[in-house]
């Protein structure tokens, strides 16, 4: 889970999502970002669906069971953000 740079206290995973696309400190109110190696991570795990498309094309499946597919790799995808997430004081070049 992330770590708060700032007063050092780790978010859990609800605290986590809640806070997701602002990343404020639920302890300490203070901005955190997110650090270039666990920016690259999760957007690399943005691409598994992605991946996993030719998949489907392979396998039968009705649009449907495809749509259920898709909810449910993207959810377990989303559910394991948190885990990856690291954070940083500063906004870091992405390179
Ligand atoms: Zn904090």
């Amino acid at each position: 889970m992330p770590v708060c740079q700032n007063c050092q206290q780790e978010w859990t995973w609800k605290q986590t999502m809640k806070t997701l696309f602002r990343l404020k400190c639920p302890y300490c109110g203070e901005k955190q970002y997110e650090s270039t190696a666990s920016r690259k991570r999760t957007s690399m795990i943005g691409f598994i669906p992605f991946v996993s498309l030719p998949v489907t094309w392979f396998v039968d499946m009705s649009f449907w069971v495809f749509l259920i597919f898709y909810f449910i790799v993207y959810s377990i995808i989303f559910s394991f953000i948190p885990s990856l997430l690291k954070l940083s004081n500063e906004q870091e070049p992405l390179w």
